[in-house]
Order: structure tokens, then sequence, then C-alpha cells
């Protein structure tokens, strides 16, 4: 049967849903200690959704109005399916109204796969690099090598990808570098978002003794550096700065700190066909069995369950003592 015309996503609140986050997997190559335990265990690859549902999905929210998607995980390059899936992003990117489609990786394999991004339309990505001391990067990965993701922030550069540096601050781990990182991206032409650590699911440390706010984290750098307050925005939560006398903004994402649900534009899609409306909370609508079971109408009427579901704001906590606000680590949820 052919599809009903498209109504536009929007919530309970009023909120308009444009962008999409899409896990391709849970899966990853590295260990971040705030993101997931060393002994982390990942979804039965037989419970995935396919590339070509996910490419489905896709349009059909497109077609409802969501105009960016950005692929993330766990580390959405280690999904063998990736390549596949970007030549159907792109061809949704040439031929729909769908207007960006950019990535979120640890970097670790950008080098093989830079070009072909490019190649499909990705103007932009985000690159998770917590520290550029290759030490405690290997301390704060458990695994990585920083010499790999350094080759391909060069790769994704020589292929004309902007990139934005993720850094989530650390206490007691990488907040004597915010200032060099900082320095750094401005020399390089990347963009730097700080982020604060969220409790989302259990990990071996209690990351009550990492959290930082970022108000604080700013303050410090005003004393170094010359941060202009900025209009602009790219459809995410983050504020930004520029730093003067180059093209790099400070972005900050402060869920802790500052609260910015009231303008959030987003959804959630798990690798496993899970569809969350909120990071901070449990609930989600099973995509994958609406759509199995019931086609393209049961994935409008699994749209609109959720967004009638879709919650004001998240309610993280974090404090000594207080459980993760979420079971469900970011890694599973789409960071
Ligand atoms: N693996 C990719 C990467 O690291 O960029 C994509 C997925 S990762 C879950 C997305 C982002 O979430 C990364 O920038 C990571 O640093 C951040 N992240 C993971 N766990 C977090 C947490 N508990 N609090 C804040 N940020 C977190
Ligand atoms: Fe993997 Fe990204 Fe989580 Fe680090 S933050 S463990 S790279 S999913």
């Amino acid at each position: 049967m052919a599809p009903q015309p498209a109504s536009a996503l929007a919530d309970g609140f009023g909120r308009r849903i444009t962008y999409l986050r899409l896990s391709v997997t849970d899966r990853c190559d590295l260990r971040c200690r705030y993101c997931m335990s060393e002994t982390m265990r990942f979804l039965p690859r037989a419970d995935l959704l396919s590339v070509e549902e996910m490419a489905l999905i896709s349009e059909r929210l497109i077609a409802r109005g969501v105009r960016r998607i950005r692929l993330t995980g766990g580390e959405p390059l280690t999904r063998r399916g990736l390549p596949d899936l970007a030549h159907r992003l792109g061809y949704l990117l040439a031929t729909s109204p769908l207007e960006e489609v950019t990535l979120t990786t640890n970097g670790t394999r950008l080098a093989q796969h830079a070009a072909l991004l490019a190649d499909v339309g990705v103007r932009r990505i985000n690159v998770s690099l917590d520290t550029r001391d290759a030490a405690l990067f290997r301390h704060i990965t458990r695994t990585g090598d920083l010499g790999h993701v350094l080759d391909g922030i060069e790769a994704a550069r020589t292929n004309g990808i902007r990139i934005k540096i993720n850094m989530v601050a650390l206490a007691g781990l990488n907040d004597q570098e915010f200032g060099t990182m900082l320095r750094w991206c401005g020399d390089e032409g990347h963009d730097l978002t700080l982020i604060e650590t969220m409790p989302l699911g259990v990990v071996e440390e209690d990351r009550t003794d990492r959290y930082l706010s970022l108000e604080t984290v700013r303050a410090d750098l005003e004393g170094s550096f010359a941060l202009r307050p900025s209009t602009h925005r790219t459809g995410g939560p983050a504020r930004y700065f520029e730093l003067a006398g180059t093209s790099t903004r400070l972005g900050l994402i402060t869920p802790m700190s500052g609260n910015f649900c009231e303008g959030c534009n987003r959804i959630r899609l798990t690798a496993d066909g899970q569809l969350t409306m909120c990071l901070g909370h449990e609930d989600y609508v099973d995509l994958k069995t609406a759509y199995r079971d019931g086609g393209m109408a049961g994935l409008d009427a699994g749209l609109d369950e959720a967004l009638r579901a879709k919650p004001p704001r998240h309610l993280f906590e974090i404090g000594r003592g207080i459980a993760p606000s979420t079971a469900r680590h970011m890694s599973a949820t789409g960071g």
C-alpha cells in the first residue's frame, strides 16, 4: 500500500523534529572510561536494523520533516555496511529535502573513509578527541592510538571536510588541556566543542569525580583567550563563542549546568531500531517491530506514538551515590 501523505513531526510541546541521530552500531573499537565499561556487552548482530531499513526509515523521516541526519554510535565507522549506508544517504541528500548528513566519530578509521564521506556529500564531521597527549589518550580510551586519530583528521581535512573536535571535560584527566586544545584548533582551523559528562549507563568510575561545569571552564579560558559570544547555531544544543583572530568557534554543551531542552529538535534511533525521544529517559518506541509488522503505516503509527511520548526535558542528576539517570549508555542511544 502506498504511504499516506506525511504530516510534519511535532511533539506535544510544539517542538518540530528536524534532526535525526542515527546510531548505526553500538559497538566500538575504543572503551572511553566515561562512556562504557571495559567489559561492555553489545547487541547481538542479528538484532540490528539492516542498512536498507535504516535508509528506508530515514527516507520516511525526511518526508515528515527531518532535514539533518547525524550518523553516530558506538563507532559508526566500524559498521561493515557503513559505505552502503553513506551512499544511500548521499542519494537522499541529492534528491530529497534532506539538507545535511554528518557524522560523529572517534576518528580511528577516518583515514580509510574520509574520501567516501566527502564523495557522498558529508561537509562537516565531529571527531571526539579528549586530549592530544598520546599516553593520556591511551589511558582515557583504554586502547586508542592517538596517531590514527590525527591521521584521520588530516585525511578529512584534505578531502575538504570541516572538523569540529568534541572534548568531554574531565576533572583530573584533561582539565589542564582546554587552553592547548583551543589554541591547536585555532591554528588548524577546527572548531572545538566542550561537553559536560552526563550520567548515562554504569561505568567503573563515579562520574561525580570527573564532572566539571563548563561555566567555570569558560571563565578560566576567558583569562587567556578573546572569546566573543556568537549567534551561530548548527541545529544542536551548543552555545558558541568566536575565537578572535581565527575562524574557530568554541561550543559549549551544558546539559548539567544549563538546560537546553526547550529548543530540542531531535530524535534518536538506536542500531536495533528503538526510537528514543530523549537521551535522559529510558522510554522508547520499537520502530523495528512497528515497521516489520506494519510496513509504512506501522512506521508512521510508531512515529506518532513516540512524538506523543517525548518528555519536556531530561532529568539528569550528578552527585556522589546518585545512580546513572539512564541504564542505557550514550554509545547505545547514539551520542
Ligand atoms: N564513537 C563516536 C565518538 O566517540 O565520537 C560516536 C559515539 S560517542 C557516544 C558520541 C559522543 O558522546 C562523543 O563525543 C563522546 O565523547 C560523548 N560521550 C560519551 N559518553 C558520554 C557521557 N557519559 N557524557 C558526555 N558525553 C559522552
Ligand atoms: Fe567509543 Fe565513542 Fe564511547 Fe569512546 S565515546 S567508547 S569512542 S562510543
